[in-house]
């Protein structure tokens, strides 16, 4: 499979329609804290009393609700589901040519501090009959982030999701992310980055297919 300057092009117009899509991979983002019922907020006012805080001091006062509301909204992953995300957005088409969308920005939690851990997911695919609006790469990417992660499991279970709703040719995934449970405390690399890969199909059987996909990430 070669692929020269149709795909540049084609990656091109994928960031354009992603970024004009932000608005609505994000729509209720900034009143996530406004609603829902609390039933966590004694333990996060124990929480930050054990930190030697004083819960009753006035800027301390709707901590615990506000704090339970944004774990909800960071965790809704678990409450998300693949098949409702790409639900009417699954195309049949012709064409076995190489998709790459580039630089989803993701926000997660690591499952060992839960600290945040942030960056950009790339995905390609070479379809088989389906195809996959472009916004919904990202909407599945949350689907996996917003939940207690590890960033290999979260790789994968991006690939594995793709894998089975579009039965591709192959899946490609590369997540690279700032972890801060490693730049706040600890090792303090501040300035490093971990990446991780999940290749599946085509894009593990085939080396010339892979290296075209990560020499698209240049
Ligand atoms: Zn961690």
């Amino acid at each position: 499979m070669t692929l020269g300057p149709e795909m540049a092009t084609a990656t091109v117009t994928e960031e354009v329609a992603l970024r004009d899509s932000a608005h609505l991979i994000h729509p209720s983002a900034p009143d996530f804290d406004e609603v829902g019922e609390c039933s966590l907020d004694h333990l996060i006012s124990k929480l930050i009393s054990g930190l030697g805080e004083d819960v009753s001091r006035e800027g301390l006062l709707k901590t615990p609700e506000r704090v339970e509301r944004s774990l909800r909204f960071l965790t809704s992953g678990y409450t998300s589901r693949v098949e409702d995300v790409l639900n009417g957005a699954l195309f049949e088409a012709e064409g076995s040519e190489m998709v790459v969308v580039k630089h989803i920005e993701f926000y997660s939690m690591c499952e060992h501090h839960m600290l945040p851990f942030f960056g950009h997911a790339h995905i390609a695919y070479i379809p088989n009959k389906k195809i996959l609006g472009l916004s919904k790469f990202a909407r599945v990417v949350d689907v996996f982030a917003r939940r207690m992660q590890v960033q290999e499991r979260m790789t994968s279970q991006i690939a594995d999701a793709l894998m089975q709703a579009l039965e591709p040719e192959g899946i490609a995934v590369v997540t690279e992310a700032s972890h801060l449970c490693m730049m706040m405390r600890g090792v303090e690399k501040q300035g490093s980055t971990t990446r991780t890969s999940a290749m599946r199909g085509v894009f593990k059987s085939d080396a010339r297919t892979r290296q075209e996909f990560l020499d698209a990430l240049k």
